[in-house]
């Protein structure tokens, strides 16, 4: 059997739901495990909702409608006459956000309960709602599909908002509940990103992590292959939206896709790979608009050809932390930072140090402040932001001017395969 994963992209709207189905409709004889992510920005929107939940803020209801009215729009966009019955189990679906978001009128949580905890509660709404769309309009239009809980199927631990999976358990559900299905010529629709604690709670698995979700059920249900369907040709040497010279890259080791991802490559979620490739499962990365098209496969190491790849991340923050003291950053001081940076599930893009400071690039997002915060009673600490972070593998001079367009680096880091650069954005 097949694993497939759909982004959010290609299900932003009733044409890409459309286009799904239009793909799905050749596999019926094949039925695959399919996994959805939300649609279009939605996740980023339920994050903005847990906070003006969380700080009590006036626009909270405003967000929800919001959200609301774009999922119902694509129910009567896919439709038509028939939408108003369509609706129902979507509605239900709001009512449970709704009733979570207004406490009983009782206004924003305790500030003993933890933001990533709420998090949690809120933000997985986008893959209930997308799926329970998806699978209702397949079985409308004939492809035959049940939809199961991935909360119930992969269990993780209490890690809030980067959940660690627990194998053995998610193992023991997964092979329970989804071969029976698939033995009876049906597909099965479950969620990307989420996954149930032991003791019920929701959990999400970080942040684009729908691909992870297809290659722990691929690795589990020991797939013949995972298929990630997207809205671009498939795994290119640089994001074409950035660097319209990009080319599309036909076959690729799983090792060095690992660090293509590593580095920041949107295509594929940096925890994907591993699952995959300890199991030897080949991942095809194909075009949502041309499916007749082969993208690019993902399989055993073999002797390749260095292709050179650009990797931009934007929206960086380097700090630099120097104990106060005047000591040097040595172990000591080193392992105080990094318990920091790891309770506060920080992953760094980039580190060097010197003997007095260490410095660090991040993705600049809203962990940050309490980070520094945290940073800040023990060392000195500063920052600067909006840096654009640029990772070449097997970079060439040219390559290097290519990309820096006369800039100058802030810090720089090389090793024999990679390149890494900060510059000012
Ligand atoms: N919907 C989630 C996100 O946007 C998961 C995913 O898309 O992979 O982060
Ligand atoms: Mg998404």
């Amino acid at each position: 059997m097949k694993v497939f994963k759909f982004g959010g992209a290609t299900v932003k709207d009733a044409e890409g739901v459309k286009n799904m189905a239009n793909i799905l409709k050749d596999y019926t004889n094949e039925p695959p495990v399919i996994i959805l992510s939300a649609m279009g920005k939605t996740t980023n929107t339920l994050e903005k909702l847990t906070q003006a939940y969380y700080y009590g803020r006036p626009e909270l209801m405003d967000i929800f409608h919001k959200i609301r009215n774009e999922h119902l729009q694509v129910v009567e966009k896919l439709y038509k006459k028939e939408s108003k019955d369509k609706e129902s189990d979507l509605i239900l679906i709001f009512n449970k956000l709704e009733s979570i978001i207004s406490d009983n009128g009782d206004g924003p949580p305790a500030k003993d309960i933890l933001y990533d905890f709420v998090y949690d509660m809120i933000v997985p709404f986008g893959e209930l709602l997308s799926t329970t769309l998806v699978s209702q309009y397949l079985n409308h239009t004939g492809i035959k599909n049940k939809w199961l809980d991935a909360r119930n199927l992969i269990r993780a631990d209490h890690t809030y908002r980067e959940g660690k999976v627990l194998w053995d358990l998610s193992e023991e559900y997964i092979s329970n509940a989804i071969p029976p299905i698939l033995n009876n010529g049906e597909m099965v629709l479950t969620q990307g990103f989420i996954a149930g604690t032991v003791d019920g709670k929701s959990i999400t698995l970080g942040r684009e992590g729908s691909d992870y979700s297809a290659a722990i059920f691929s690795s589990i249900l020991n797939a013949r292959a995972c298929y990630i369907w997207k809205d671009v040709p498939g795994l290119m040497n640089a994001d074409p939206k950035i660097i319209p010279e990009a080319v599309l890259i036909d076959r690729i080791s799983y090792g060095e896709a690992i660090e293509l991802a590593y580095y920041g490559a949107k295509v594929i979620h940096y925890k994907t790979l591993k699952p995959l490739r300890n199991k030897r499962i080949p991942l095809f990365v194909k075009s949502f608009v041309h499916p007749e098209k082969k993208g690019t496969v993902i399989e055993e190491d073999y002797v390749e050809v260095p292709v050179t790849s650009y990797i931009i991340k934007n929206n960086q923050v380097l700090i630099s932390i120097s104990p106060k003291d005047y000591s040097f950053i040595g172990e000591d001081n080193l392992y105080n930072i990094f318990r920091i940076l790891l309770q506060n599930h920080i992953k760094i893009n980039l580190m060097q140090n010197s003997a007095l400071s260490f410095s660090i690039c991040l993705d600049n997002n809203d962990k940050i402040d309490k980070l520094l915060k945290e940073l800040s009673s023990d060392f000195n600490v500063k920052f600067n932001k909006n840096l654009e972070l640029i990772t070449i593998r097997h970079f060439t001079e040219e390559s290097i001017n290519f990309v820096l367009k006369k800039r100058k680096t802030i810090l720089e880091q090389r090793s024999r395969a990679t390149i890494q650069m900060l510059v000012e954005n």
